[in-house]
């Protein structure tokens, strides 16, 4: 088979990536080992449209907000829901109002407009978000947050993609790959190759492996995020404690609101084993719990559901979107972690403008 573009891995990112090529008129496949699109780390992370992302001077914070912002648009292009959402930052105890006025300001200083920090005294907090405890004294409030159903989006985008002529193949790893002058060749395990006049690495956890066929050297360490899901008590908003360093448990992580109606705790931070370590232990559970819950009214409801989800991290902590040594042809994206799902819209944008010219 021929095409013009091959995009390896159909997450979020390889899925926002293909459908903005083919939006460009090109011919595109995307190959998924798994025999769904989204199996991978884009089914398994909190479902927020993030706008802090630390550090500031970061390209995965940058992307965050340029993503953000087209959420919006591709919501209504691709017929998901998006609700956009206020997140608390709350404080308590001594010194909560002096360091939540610090906060706001430097986050004003480094936000967008749009994102209206403010800073506000824990009763208007208690007005605007029922569910948050008596605890909170003081909060910095920041607007343009938003909430998705991963697997909802992940269905409307493969939906888009087929609209726009691309090409979905699953059950299809891509098993090697070479690159000459004119094309690059990559094998599946169906049997078939694919020739393309250029490559885009979205394969996440295994990034690092789809790269080395070409010569091309980088590492992904997976790094275990624990989640857990309740009935009740249900929030409007994110409600998270009021920390600029996130601590390295926990790397912030929060009290979510899903689309369903139901409240997501985290996620944790912590090491993992291997890519395909999903354990987790009642311990993991009892620390969400236990870090959340004080931000809460009423008693956590015992989780419905445990999600574990691995962030492909590299040695940077930040995005990684490179052309290969080898072809300007091939890009590779990784190191793709939170807030991967935020970003990747305007992640396609760059890899389609970096593949444009020479396609
Ligand atoms: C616990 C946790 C919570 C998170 N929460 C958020 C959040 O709330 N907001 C946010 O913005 N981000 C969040 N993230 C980050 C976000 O989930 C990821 O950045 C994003 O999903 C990455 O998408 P991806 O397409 O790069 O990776 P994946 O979804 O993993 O896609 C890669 C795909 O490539 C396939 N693949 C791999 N190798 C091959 C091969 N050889 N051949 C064919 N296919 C292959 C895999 O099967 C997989 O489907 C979170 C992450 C975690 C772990």
């Amino acid at each position: 088979m021929k095409v013009d573009v091959v995009v390896i891995g159909a997450g979020v990112v390889g899925l926002f990536a293909a459908y903005e090529l083919a939006g460009t008129g090109v011919s595109v496949a995307v190959v998924e080992k798994e025999p769904r699109p989204g199996m991978g780390v884009s089914s398994r992370h909190a479902n927020v449209i993030h706008v802090i992302q630390l550090p500031f001077s970061s390209l995965k914070s940058r992307l965050c907000l340029e993503g953000n912002r087209l959420y919006s648009r591709y919501s209504e292009e691709l017929g998901f829901r998006l609700r956009r959402v206020k997140a608390y930052l709350a404080a308590s105890g001594p010194g909560a109002k002096i360091r939540t006025v610090l906060v706001a300001r430097y986050l004003r200083w480094k936000l967008p407009p749009w994102a209206q920090v403010a800073t506000i005294p824990g009763n208007r907090v208690r007005d605007e978000e029922p569910a948050a405890s008596d605890n909170v004294s003081w909060a910095v409030a920041v607007n343009g947050y938003g909430v998705i159903d991963a697997e909802e989006l992940v269905s409307r985008l493969a939906r888009g993609l087929d609209e726009r002529g691309g090409e979905l193949f699953l059950s299809a790893e891509a098993v090697s790959a070479a690159v000459s002058d004119e094309k690059i060749v990559v094998e599946l395990s169906t049997g078939i190759s694919v020739e393309a006049r250029a490559l885009v690495n979205a394969a996440g956890l295994y990034s690092d492996r789809v790269a080395s066929w070409f010569g091309d050297s980088y590492m992904v360490t997976p790094a275990k995020g624990v989640m857990t899901i309740h009935e009740k008590p249900r929030v409007r908003s994110i409600l998270t404690h009021l920390a600029l360093k996130p601590s390295r448990e926990t790397k912030g992580g929060g009290i979510i609101p899903q689309l369903g109606g139901r409240t997501l705790l985290g996620p944790s931070y912590a090491e993992a084993s291997s890519k395909e370590d999903y354990r987790y232990s009642p311990a993991d559970v009892e620390a969400l719990a236990r870090r959340f819950a004080p931000l809460l009214s009423e008693p956590l409801s015992s989780p419905v559901e445990v999600i574990v989800g691995l962030r492909p991290t590299t040695r940077s902590r930040d995005f990684i979107i490179r052309r290969s040594d080898r072809s300007p042809r091939i890009i590779h994206l990784v190191g793709i972690e939170s807030p991967g799902l935020t970003a990747a819209p305007a992640i396609a944008r760059i890899v389609a403008g970096m593949l444009g010219k020479l396609l």
